[in-house]
């Protein structure tokens, strides 16, 4: 009998959902991770995660959303699911202590990018590292083997992985090792949001092993990297500055574009204002536009802004008294590995959920939808991944 029922690659907030589904549901359950477990992207997360909790909302609101800024590519299926299981993923968040900011008896809902409803709930503007701190507590303190520094390096058949030097065998397997765009980046000589470990290596691995991907080559640009300070570029500004009210401009001081449009178009839109002359420059030669950030209100800035303006008053920039310089940055990988509604991969007996997995989003992802997606799919993986092992 293999060591154990599941083994989990990542320890991202997809990964952990996953680990502690998978041990709620009684499976012996291992978590291999490449770095130290708090390493991942989804601790950097700030703006929020959807839910239809609105009054004007509905889970088919939000999933008819996500079809417009797919451009009509995302599987409606895993769409439908994502929707309709968003507000019990955000209740059982709360169950592990997660606490959402809150307004007048209810949550303070912002409107996203794509969004035609307020819809996105916030952790102040620390949303991931909220939720991967609950999570990670929940893990740490459950059953779960933790196996640290130990990246996977190869997969055969049965399953038996050989993470950092040790081999581990395992009925299941589900893949959370996220994407790939700080490598990408590093190759393509830009910028990147991500952090160092996304880099892809799973997902070649899965692929190798047979594993079928859609939408690969569609790479998402944050449309607000920061350019200046030279210490803040490459930082993602929160889409949730243009939720409560900055917009962009370009030199002249002109809006060229729906500050609030699909992500795609709207980094497009910055790209091609830029190409036409109408950008500015930063001190050491970087394209830019501006984000007013000054028609935040202060108040909303304090509730849901107060890392960011943090981090830009430390590097010597006030947002709310200049407006700050800002330009597409590559930031998130749309496509992934094939899962059908239970995280199921193409290959029997592998699991995959959270950014390594395709189709949710289709070839345009909505902010805030990729949390949501970690926890809903990742407590499906650890779940259905119990259940098949037993
Ligand atoms: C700066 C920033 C801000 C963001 N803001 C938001 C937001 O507001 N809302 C939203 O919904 N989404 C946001 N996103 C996107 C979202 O956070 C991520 O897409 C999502 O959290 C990915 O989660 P994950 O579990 O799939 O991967 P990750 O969180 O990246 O975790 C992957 C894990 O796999 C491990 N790993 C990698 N390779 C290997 C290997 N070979 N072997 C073993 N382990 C490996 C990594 O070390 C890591 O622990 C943001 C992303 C960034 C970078």
């Amino acid at each position: 009998m293999p060591g154990y029922d599941v083994l989990v690659i990542g320890s991202g907030a997809s990964g952990l959902a996953a680990a502690l589904s998978a041990e709620r549901s009684g499976a012996r359950v291992a978590l291999a991770t490449k770095g130290s477990i708090q390493s991942c992207n989804s601790a950097k997360a700030q703006g929020g995660i959807q839910a239809a909790f609105g009054d004007d909302d509905s889970p088919e609101q939000h999933a008819e959303d996500i079809w417009k800024s797919s451009h009509e590519t995302a599987n409606m299926e895993l769409v439908a699911v994502l929707t309709s299981e968003a507000p019990p993923a955000i209740r059982w968040l709360e169950e592990l202590g997660v606490e959402f900011t809150r307004q007048n008896g209810g949550y303070r809902l912002a409107r996203c990018g794509g969004a035609s409803r307020k819809r996105l709930l916030q952790v102040g503007d620390r949303t991931g590292h909220a939720i991967t701190k609950a999570l990670r507590d929940a893990v740490e303190a459950s059953a779960v083997t933790l196996f640290p520094s130990s990246p996977l390096l190869g997969l055969d058949e049965g399953w038996r992985a050989r993470v950092g030097d040790r081999e581990v065998e395992a009925t299941t397997v589900i893949l959370a090792a996220g994407g790939r765009c700080f490598k990408e980046a590093e190759e393509r000589g830009e910028l990147s949001t991500n952090h160092p470990g996304a880099t892809g290596e799973v997902t070649q691995i899965a692929l190798d092993a047979g594993a079928e991907a859609r939408d690969l080559d569609a790479l998402q640009y944050h449309p607000n990297g920061g350019t200046w300070p030279a210490n803040m570029q490459g930082y993602s500004i929160p889409e949730t500055t243009r939720a409560y009210g900055a917009v962009l401009l370009n030199a002249d001081g002109e809006e060229f574009t729906d500050s609030l449009g699909p992500r795609d178009v709207v980094a497009q839109a910055i790209v091609d204002e830029v190409a036409k002359g109408k950008g500015v420059e930063t001190p050491d030669g970087r394209p830019a536009v501006y984000l007013d950030t000054t028609r935040i209100r202060r108040e909303d800035a304090q509730i849901s802004l107060p890392y960011m303006l943090r981090r830009y008053r430390a590097a010597g920039v006030d947002p709310l008294a200049e407006k700050i310089l800002t330009y597409p940055v590559l930031h998130y990988q749309n496509g992934g590995l094939v899962i059908d509604t239970d995280a199921r991969t193409t290959l029997d007996g592998v699991y995959a959920c959270g950014e390594i997995a395709g189709g949710t989003h289709g070839r345009n992802r909505m902010m805030g939808n990729s949390l949501l997606e970690c926890v809903v799919f990742g407590r499906r993986a650890g779940r259905a991944a119990a259940t098949a092992a037993r």
